[in-house]
């Protein structure tokens, strides 16, 4: 069966336009004017709409966004008072869940982020609530499950970790990083496989509503990948996912014959299956509107600190050689600008200890980065995955990170420009659910830096803006090539997926405020058009 598709702007990733495209089965077999000249079974004429491919998410959490769809809608409430009816609504609709679990909230919404227990308890008082704060870095928790988990006056800070306390030491309600939040979610009730399924379901109809057909999910835990397994073998899996398993610092040689187990049975899966699991993923620090990124220099706010560095050199180093060696990628969160310098460090040491390859090792974030650091990642082969969404001066940004980082740092986050003239590849990721997923939403905010009301006038250190076309093969080709699927998806050419995104307008030619208004005609999977 060929489908001839016309009357419209073709754009493959950066590549000359054309008007035609055609179509066998799930692949791309002419383009442009050698596409009309074949015989085809049946034409689509697309009445002067814009077509580009499919985008693809270079770093997400979408299966923790699917159990977030499962509990209370608490994401982009701007009061702690509708947070909290919101919980109260969920508690009385759901009289049977043992915990109510849920995020993620907004916390620049309170002073210093710090969230009182007490607030929850007026909406549930005999259960345990926990939710997760947009940074997925923090968790604010009732009163009940302080108790049941244990945590008093008397209750250390773990390693790494902190409980925000009250006057008189008592913890207030606010956990940070995962050795603290662990202290409560270890005893929540584990998950059935139905509920794990039926929220991987709802995060992929989620991504392929804003024309997403690929993803990959940075975060697998002991327990995840199952799901994803599962719910292959079942037909479920509707959007391709590449999996990162999380190597933990100081524990994680305990789980390396597990990670290669789990690889063992993706790969057993029928191609089909859309899943592949060939990456670990490292978190070297934590968050700048927690205070808990790396940095260079101290946080203005508390001078004592410059952040928390998660792994010793030595212990990354030796993970890095020992998954390189098994043929992983690797993929390493890093914020501040001293876990930028140890990300790059440990990269260039492994690629010095293990034979060269092709191996595409990834930081994502990378929000401040020193300046002699830059050609490092184009001379090391590091791709850069950033968040668009984040490059502007959001509440977060201005509330609890400016504050933190003073204003000359402050806006030295998110160097784009700069990052490409040193000839370094970027590729993007949403974060989601820590941040929206919505592709078309984020896409030109790296070239106006504003707000989405337009401020400031000037754009946020409007000299790292790039261009629209670039921010789009980012979300596109870039993340096929993060993913090592280069040779299938990411552009709209010959023997490609044919997976494609009809949108309205010409996002090119677009004002760059409407961009996010976009509407999106059709999207096409395998060369199938999906149900939007
Ligand atoms: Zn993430």
């Amino acid at each position: 069966m060929k489908t001839l598709f016309t009357n419209a702007t073709f754009w493959s990733s950066g590549s000359p336009v054309f008007s035609s495209m055609l179509v066998e089965n799930e692949k791309i077999i002419a383009v442009g004017k050698k596409a009309i000249e074949q015989k085809y079974d049946k034409v689509v004429d697309l009445n002067g709409t814009f077509v580009m491919p499919a985008f693809a998410d270079g770093h997400a959490h979408p299966l923790f966004a699917g159990r977030e769809m499962l509990g209370p809608q608490v994401n982009g409430l701007q009061s702690v008072g509708e947070i909290v009816a919101e919980v109260a609504r969920f508690a009385k609709a759901n009289p049977d869940e043992e915990w109510i679990i849920g995020g993620a909230y907004e916390a620049a919404i309170v002073e210093q982020g710090d969230f009182d227990a007490h607030w929850l308890d007026e909406a549930v008082s005999d259960r345990p609530v926990v939710l997760h704060a947009v940074d997925h870095h923090t968790v604010w928790v009732n009163s009940k499950a302080l108790e049941l988990s244990g945590i008093t006056t008397a209750t250390k800070n773990p390693d790494g970790g902190t409980i925000a306390r009250r006057e008189d030491g008592s913890p207030k309600g606010t956990l940070r990083e995962p050795t603290a939040i662990g202290l409560v979610t270890g005893n929540t009730p584990k998950r059935t496989m139905k509920n794990e399924i039926q929220a991987l379901v709802l995060a992929c109809d989620a991504l392929l509503k804003v024309g997403i057909t690929s993803a990959v999910d940075a975060w697998i835990e002991p327990g995840m990948a199952e799901v994803y397994i599962e719910a292959a073998k079942a037909g479920k899996l509707s959007v391709d996912m590449s999996l990162c398993f999380l190597a933990v610092a100081g524990q994680w040689e305990e789980n390396v014959s597990y990670h290669k187990e789990l690889r063992a049975q993706i790969e057993a899966l029928p191609k089909s299956a859309n899943l592949e699991a060939k990456t670990i993923k490292f978190l070297l620090d934590g968050a700048l509107s927690s205070g808990t990124a790396a940095l260079m220099d101290p946080y203005l706010d508390d001078p004592t600190t410059s952040g928390l560095l998660m792994w010793e050199e030595d212990d990354l180093l030796n993970a890095l050689c020992i998954f390189d060696d098994l043929d992983f990628q690797v993929h390493l969160h890093a914020i501040g600008d001293a876990a930028v310098r140890q990300a790059l460090d440990a990269i260039e040491a492994m690629q010095r200890v293990n034979p060269s390859r092709d191996r595409r090792p990834v930081i994502a974030h990378a929000q401040l980065i020193h300046p002699d650091d830059f050609a490092r990642f184009a001379r090391l082969g590091v791709i850069a995955n950033y968040q668009p969404l984040w490059t502007y001066l959001d509440p977060m940004n201005k509330e609890l990170i400016l504050p933190r980082l003073g204003q000359e740092r402050n806006n030295r986050q998110y160097p784009l420009r700069t990052m490409l003239d040193a000839g370094v590849m970027i590729s993007y990721g949403s974060d989601w659910p820590v941040t929206s997923h919505v592709p078309l939403q984020a896409l030109a905010v790296p070239v106006h830096r504003q707000s989405p009301d337009g401020f400031p006038a000037e754009g946020w250190s409007k000299h790292e803006a790039i261009t629209i076309e670039e921010s789009m093969t980012f979300y596109t080709r870039n993340v096929a090539y993060q993913n090592f699927n280069d040779e299938r998806l990411g552009r709209l050419e010959v023997g490609m997926r044919a997976d494609f995104l009809v949108l309205r307008e010409n996002p090119l030619t677009s004002r760059l405020h409407s961009v996010r208004d976009i509407a999106i005609e059709s999207l096409y999977r395998n060369g199938l058009p999906l149900p939007l």
